[in-house]
């Protein structure tokens, strides 16, 4: 990959001289990140993934068969009737879905910053007693041992619940209320629910995404 540093953009960003797209907001919408053990790892855009395809850091993934491309072969493929597309000057690219590195081995390590809003998202919106759903409005952080008994505000000790659950079980454990958790509370490991609706993610993302909230529709 070296050898072409000095050709190829090494910015970070899509050179306008590799392809000169028309309307570029596609080349911001996400392209989930694999490592080489097909893992999700992260999410980028579309711009990114062309990108680290084109370096040769990465391959792009045909989202329905898993076969794999580099650049020139991406560009070259035909264009199904359903396909979303990049529109270029002269042609017309598939809109990359997946793309898996060539060189990043490591597990993800990652840390999900403790929010309320990432909390909302871990839990998907879901009571962890009753397990009902419901909005932002009708739904609480409770912790799960008492903050007034000395309880954090981590993601191992807070939990959604809605109001009915959170009456009824009070300034007490869920043991001393006699409610269980619907599963332990954790820190999330999976980065891609922060910054995205469950609305975005593409079907194929859903094979690499261990998380058991990524199934379930928002
Ligand atoms: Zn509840």
């Amino acid at each position: 990959m070296d050898a072409h540093n000095h050709a190829r953009p090494t910015n970070g960003s899509l050179d306008e001289d590799v392809i000169p797209v028309v309307g570029g907001s596609v080349l911001d919408e996400r392209t989930l990140v694999l490592n080489r053990s097909w893992m999700a790892v992260n999410v980028t855009t579309v711009r990114r993934a062309l990108t680290l395809t084109y370096l040769g850091c990465a391959r792009i993934v045909d989202p329905v068969n898993f076969d794999t491309f580099d650049f020139e072969q991406w560009i070259s493929l035909e264009i199904g009737g359903s396909a979303r597309v990049i529109q270029t000057v002269c042609s017309a690219i598939r809109v990359p879905e997946l793309i898996v590195l060539q060189s990043y081995d490591k597990q993800p390590v990652l840390r999900v910053p403790f929010s309320r809003r990432n909390l909302f998202l871990r839990d998907n919106y879901r009571c962890q007693y009753c397990g009902v759903k419901a909005s932002s409005d009708d739904l609480s952080v409770d912790h799960v041992f008492p903050r007034s008994r000395g309880g954090d505000s981590t993601w191992v000790n807070c939990v959604l619940a809605c109001h009915g659950c959170n009456v009824r079980k009070g300034n007490r454990t869920p043991q001393e209320a006699g409610m269980r958790l619907l599963r332990q509370p954790s820190q999330p490991r999976w980065p891609v629910y922060i910054s995205l609706g469950y609305h975005h993610r593409c079907a194929s993302w859903r094979r690499f995404v261990a998380d058991s909230n990524a199934s379930e529709s928002a």
